[in-house]
């Protein structure tokens, strides 16, 4: 068993490294407290090779391996914390699905211009009474000659105030396998973007509404029973969440590591008080430990589509690894951490937040217990319960 990149992802990992610190290292801080998406590193990104790493030549893409896509990430946030998000659209988010599922027209409409950076594609899966339990999902989309009505509303979509499409999760028919996905753009009659509202991390996100709003059949997706897919393609973009988590974890270490070598307290550097010292070691084994996990689900990633356990397995360790990391970094750093000249305090907000999304951590446990037990456990109640409840 060789636990080190080949030399092919060491050499890619260093190219990805130099053009970072060449393009984005300058304006990290800057980009990091600006809401919108850096089309401009996007753009820069594509020239380089950095979008559609996973997606097939033939659709323009790079035709490699899930693996590449998060060694860009970690390579990416160590320089540029807030870049990582364009790797994360351009290979993890909706788009994966959308390049995994699309017809050779959706592609040509929009894979095209996301790849080159010039547009943003943004997913509608949550609702307010659709969260952790998104089969309960409300959203319809009704056939109608040629078209399809939708109708409905969706909450907490990530660069929905930039996005020029959206990948939406809607309803065909009743159950799980009525559910399946169509693509609405911005501008789309009888689709209402609502103001842009803000989570802790900074990022900001608006309320969708689809009211009568028709599009046509060339439009959809995944039809009917498309849930099982297109959850099977989630998982891509829960890596990439995990790579996240774990990469702005890192840099808060080092960061946090340069800091204690440096500033002296006491007539000593910070990295002499044992106290500080196990912190550190605490820190590494959060950050090493998560990673092999990490690394195993995209390795094992069957034609590009990782297991649903190892994915559920490396989110919980690297949100958690990443989020308890960044949090420690903090404190070490003191007030200098804790303030917004540093990129610190900004990748500990955004960790807090990918304990939540993308499959809570909880979310995540009750799966993996579920591998443990190999037996499903309904979240629901029982529905003799819910039948005398009546
Ligand atoms: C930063 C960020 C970005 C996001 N981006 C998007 C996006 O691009 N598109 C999109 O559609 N959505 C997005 N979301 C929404 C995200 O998918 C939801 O927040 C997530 O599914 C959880 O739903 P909820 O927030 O409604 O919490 P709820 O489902 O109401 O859960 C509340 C709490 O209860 C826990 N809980 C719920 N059910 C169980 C259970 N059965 N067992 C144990 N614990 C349980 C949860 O873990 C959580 O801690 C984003 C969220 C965040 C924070």
């Amino acid at each position: 068993m060789n636990f080190d990149f080949n030399d092919e992802q060491k050499l890619f990992a260093d190219s990805v490294r130099r053009f970072a610190l060449a393009h984005l290292e300058k304006d990290a801080l800057k980009r990091a407290h600006d809401p919108h998406f850096p089309f401009d590193v996007a753009k820069l990104m594509s020239a380089q090779g950095l979008m559609g790493i996973t997606i097939p030549e033939a659709d323009g893409g790079q035709g490699g391996a899930l693996m590449d896509a998060v060694i860009a990430i970690e390579q990416v946030a160590a320089v540029c914390p807030r870049s990582a998000d364009v790797v994360q659209f351009g290979n993890f988010g909706p788009i994966r699905a959308f390049a995994e599922y699309g017809t050779a027209y959706q592609k040509k409409k929009w894979l095209t211009d996301c790849l080159a950076g010039n547009a943003v594609m943004s997913l509608g899966m949550s609702e307010p009474d659709a969260g952790s339990a998104v089969t309960d999902l409300k959203t319809t989309a009704k056939p109608d000659g040629s078209n399809y009505i939708v109708n409905g509303a969706k909450v907490f979509s990530t660069f929905s105030p930039d996005a020029a499409v959206f990948l939406v999760y809607a309803r065909f028919g009743p159950g799980v396998g009525g559910i399946g996905s169509v693509l609405i753009e911005r501008g789309t009659s009888g689709f209402t973007i609502g103001p842009p509202q803000e989570f802790m991390s900074g990022e900001q996100w608006c309320e969708l509404h689809f009211d009568n709003c028709r599009i046509p059949a060339e439009n959809v997706l995944l039809g009917p029973g498309g849930f099982k897919k297109q959850m099977a393609s989630f998982n891509v973009e829960r890596l990439g969440n995990t790579a996240r988590s774990l990469a702005f974890g890192r840099y808060c270490f080092n960061q946090a590591r340069e800091h204690a070598g440096v500033r002296q307290q006491f007539g000593r550097p910070l990295c002499e008080f044992q106290g500080l010292q196990w912190k550190f070691a605490d820190m590494a084994i959060k950050l090493e430990s998560a990673q092999l996990l990490l690394y195993r689900a995209a390795a094992n990633a069957d034609q590009g589509l990782p297991s649903a356990y190892e994915t559920a397995v490396a989110k919980a360790a690297c949100n958690q690894a990443g989020f308890e990391v960044a949090h420690e970094a903090v404190q070490i750093m003191g007030a200098a951490g804790y303030s917004k000249s540093s990129l610190v305090e900004y990748c500990m907000r955004r960790c807090r937040g990918w304990m939540i999304a993308g499959g809570s951590v909880e979310m995540l446990k009750n799966r993996i217990a579920e591998h443990v037990f190999d037996r499903r456990f309904d979240q629901r109640p029982l529905r003799r319960q819910t039948d005398a409840a009546k």
